[in-house]
């Protein structure tokens, strides 16, 4: 997309929405066809997904606008069933690229295999064996799986880690080897699977020892995006709140969410709101996202902010949010769902370290989205006015009765499920 720059989508009709889009950006003939679809994913596609399927379970797709990051226009396809997530994003983009966008960058993409041995005679022995077999072993693992090694990644490194060293477990010790991995454009979980299974037997010759779990380590912290912005305060200016008292509610916003687990999860939830919907439209696995996320947000023992709220020396507020970010732009189902295929079009991003990258900065635009609301009007009024629609859908409306309903509870004030079935009524009668 040339720019994500979209005045007046807000108000369009999902059908103008669609056209728009189809002359802003060249789609093939199969996307274009999928994007008006009505049934995005068939029930012969998701049969093939998972298992015991009786149908689909289709979520809005909306768009995050306005982004700009590294320069580049990106325009977000968020799926996601929660109101004000999508609205909340692109205000805060517009905001962000008004200040000259996000700066973004990566690490390189390694993602962590782990092998469990349990029962080695000689501990100690076990795990000299193993290091002296280390160059052997990486090379064992990317014959495995040589067409990553083909496309520049493959198994670089290997650790070998104790646990249980001072405890007094019932098992006693056990050794846990790390494999590394550069999975290049993947997510990795069924390339790290293959390489880490296939070499359980030589591991269990070189221990002495019994494995028992071959899997990839969730907490992808070899795998990190980070997203950064700065902003004056004249462009967070509120109503009646000067900028400089939205900056300083920001940061006092921030330090209650650093050093309380109890506001950090709701704070960090905030963040997933726009982390997720952006993971799932892209066709990737949001549980290993979350996992890795929230475990990082841990790393220093305690659970805390995942982002950091600061003021530099010219007095902007400098937002920066780092997560572990194990997305793929291939593999898994990231090109099997048809309306993934459209997201990926639309985002025209060029690597899955790219693609970690967006995801991470809607995140921190989630976040100012939401510390902004609260430290200002509070969430209520934004969130409740874009949720009475599904209120008064909850309530039995229908049609044009829908926004009826909406408006009515918006201006009595009562967003309630409640209130709404008596709108209902009194509007049947
Ligand atoms: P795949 O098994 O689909 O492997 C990725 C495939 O993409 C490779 O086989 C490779 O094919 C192909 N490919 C094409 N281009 C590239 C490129 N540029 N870089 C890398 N690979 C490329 O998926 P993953 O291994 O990524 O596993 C992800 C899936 O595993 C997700 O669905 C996830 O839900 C699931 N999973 C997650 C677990 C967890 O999180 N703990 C555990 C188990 C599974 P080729 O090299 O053959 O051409």
């Amino acid at each position: 997309m040339k720019t994500s720059r979209i005045p007046g989508f807000y108000n369009m009709t999902v059908d103008e929405r669609r056209n728009l889009l189809n002359e802003m950006h060249t789609f093939t003939e199969e996307e274009a066809t999928n994007l008006f679809s009505t049934v995005p994913l068939s029930t012969d596609t998701a049969d093939k997904m998972i298992e015991n399927v009786i149908g689909t379970f289709p979520l809005p797709l909306g768009l995050g606008l306005n982004f700009l990051i590294n320069g580049k226009e990106y325009v977000v396809p968020m799926a996601v069933e929660e109101p004000s997530v999508v609205a909340s994003a692109s205000y805060i983009a517009k905001i962000v690229r008004n200040a000259g966008g996000f700066t973004t960058e990566a690490t390189e993409r390694i993602m962590i295999g782990q092998i469990q041995v349990v029962g080695s005679p000689d501990i100690d022995a076990a795990k000299a064996a193993l290091e002296k077999e280390k160059e052997s072993l990486i090379e064992d693992a990317n014959a495995a799986y040589p067409s990553l090694v083909a496309r520049g990644g493959g198994a670089e490194d290997l650790e070998v880690r104790v646990l249980n060293g001072e405890s007094n477990s019932k098992y006693g010790q056990m050794l846990v080897v790390h494999l590394y991995v550069n999975t290049c454009d993947a997510m990795g979980a069924n390339i790290i699977n293959t390489m880490v299974e296939s070499l359980a037997p030589t591991v269990e010759v070189l221990t002495k020892g019994k494995v028992y779990l071959r899997i990839l380590s969730n907490y992808a912290d070899k795998c990190l995006a980070r997203s950064r912005c700065v902003i004056p305060p004249s462009l967070l200016e509120t109503g009646e709140y000067t900028g400089e008292e939205v900056r300083d509610g920001i940061v006092h916003a921030f330090e209650f969410a650093a050093s309380d687990p109890y506001r950090a999860v709701t704070h960090n939830k905030g963040i997933m709101n726009g982390i997720d919907p952006v993971v799932i439209a892209t066709g990737n696995d949001w549980r290993a996202v979350e996992a890795g996320a929230h475990a990082y947000a841990a790393r220093d023992g305690q659970y805390g902010s995942m982002t950091t709220w600061s003021t530099d020396v010219s007095g902007n507020l400098v937002g920066e949010l780092e997560l572990p970010m194990s997305v793929g732009s291939v593999g898994g189902s990231t090109q099997v769902h048809s309306m993934s295929k459209i997201a990926y079009s639309m985002l025209d991003i060029e690597s899955a370290q790219e693609l970690a990258q967006v995801i991470v900065t809607v995140g921190l635009a989630q976040n100012l989205g939401a510390l902004k609301a609260l430290v200002t009007d509070g969430i209520q009024k934004g969130h409740m006015a874009l949720h009475s629609r599904s209120v008064a859908i909850a309530a039995g409306a229908s049609g044009e009765m829908i926004d009826i309903i909406a408006e009515q509870l918006i201006k009595e004030k009562q967003i309630r499920v409640g209130k709404a079935k008596e709108l209902v009524e009194q509007n049947i009668k």
